[in-house]
C-alpha cells in the first residue's frame, strides 16, 4: 500500500492538500491518508466493476425470481456503502503496519527469494492460502453463535446481484478479508503483485455474485464460480469456498451446483414461465425449488 500512498503524496497530497510543514512519514498523516485512499479505492473498485458486471454480465431475468427482494439492488448498494468505512478501520491499521515496514513485502524482483519464479509461486501460494483461510472463516461465521449477528445480512440476498458482493456486516467483511491482509506479514510478496491481487480479489468476489453460472466443463468441479456461490446463498451449508472447490471437498461441504443439473434459478424461472403460458398460474411456492428441495429460510 506504500506504493499508492507514495504516489498520492507525490502527485496530490504534498503539493496541494497538506500543509508543507507536515512530514510525509508522520504517523498520523499516514493513517489519515491511508483511511481516505482505502475508502476511495474500495468504493471505486466496488462501484466500477459492480456496475460493469451488473449491466454486461448479470442476467436481469433473475430479478423476476420470487426470492429476489423488492428494491434489492438499492438495498445491496446502500448496505455495502455503509459497511465499507467500518471495514476500512481495522484494514487501515494493517496497511499502516505494512507502510511502517513490518510486512515481508518487497520492491524489486532481485529481492524475491527465487526471482521471477518466486513471484509466480507467491501468487499461487497466495491463492491457496486465502482460499483456505476464507473457507474456514466463512464456515466459522455460519456457527450459530455468530451467524445471526454477523453473517446473516449477507444471506439476505438469495438471488444475489454483483452489488451483493461487498454487502457484508463490517465484522463479516473484515474477517473474510483477513487472509489477504495476513499473507504479506507471513510470506514474501512483491508490492505490485500485492496490489494486483487486491484488485483480483475484489473482482473475483463480484464475479461469484454475478449470476453467470457458466464454467468450462473441465473446471466445473475445481473452480468455485457463481453457480456454486449461488447455491451457498440458497442452501447455506454448502460451497463456502472462494476460488476453488478444494476445501469444500476436504470439509465435506461440496455440492454440485443445481444450475449444472437443470435445477438452478434460471430453470426455476423457465418452468414458471411454462406454467404461466399453459394457463396454470404460477402454482409454485416461492420457497420450493423445482427439484422439490425446500430451502431453509435461515
Ligand atoms: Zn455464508
Ligand atoms: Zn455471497
Amino acid at each position: 500500500m506504500d506504493l499508492v500512498l507514495n504516489a498520492a503524496d507525490y502527485h496530490l497530497l504534498t503539493p496541494y492538500v497538506y500543509p508543507s510543514m507536515w512530514p510525509e512519514n508522520e504517523p498520523f498523516r499516514q493513517l489519515l491518508s491511508l483511511f481516505v485512499i482505502t475508502n476511495l479505492g474500495a468504493l471505486a473498485l466496488y462501484l466500477l466493476f459492480g456496475t460493469l458486471s451488473y449491466y454486461f454480465i448479470f442476467d436481469h431475468e433473475l430479478k423476476k425470481h420470487p426470492q429476489f427482494l423488492e428494491n434489492q439492488v438499492q438495498r445491496e448498494i446502500a448496505y455495502a456503502v455503509q459497511s465499507l468505512p467500518w471495514i476500512s478501520v481495522p484494514t487501515v491499521a494493517l496497511f499502516f503496519a505494512e507502510v511502517r515496514g513490518y510486512s515481508k513485502l518487497y520492491d524489486n524482483i532481485e529481492d524475491s527469494p527465487y526471482g521471477w519464479s518466486g513471484v509466480i509461486l507467491s501468487m499461487l501460494s497466495f491463492l491457496f492460502f486465502t482460499d483456505m483461510g476464507i473457507y474456514w472463516i466463512h464456515r466459522f461465521l455460519h456457527h450459530k453463535l455468530l451467524y445471526k449477528r454477523f453473517h446473516k445480512p449477507h444471506h439476505l440476498w438469495k438471488i444475489a446481484t454483483p452489488f451483493a458482493s461487498h454487502a457484508f456486516h463490517p465484522v463479516d467483511g473484515f474477517m473474510q478479508s483477513l487472509p489477504y491482509h495476513i499473507y504479506p506479514f507471513l510470506f514474501p510478496l512483491h508490492k505490485v503483485t500485492y496490489l494486483g491481487l487486491y484488485i483480483f480479489v475484489n473482482v473475483w468476489t463480484i464475479s461469484i455474485h454475478d449470476g453467470d453460472y457458466r464454467v468450462p466443463k473441465i473446471l466445473r468441479h475445481i473452480i468455485n464460480g457463481s453457480a456454486h456461490h449461488t447455491d451457498h446463498h440458497l442452501y447455506f451449508d454448502y460451497n463456502y469456498g472462494q476460488y476453488f472447490t478444494l476445501w469444500d471437498k476436504i470439509g465435506g461441504s461440496y455440492k454440485s451446483p443445481t444450475s449444472f443439473e437443470g435445477k438452478g434459478p434460471h430453470d426455476y424461472l423457465r418452468k414458471l414461465r411454462e406454467k404461466e403460458s399453459n394457463g396454470q398460474g404460477n402454482g409454485c411456492e416461492p420457497r420450493t425449488m423445482p427439484n422439490g428441495d425446500s430451502q431453509k429460510n435461515k
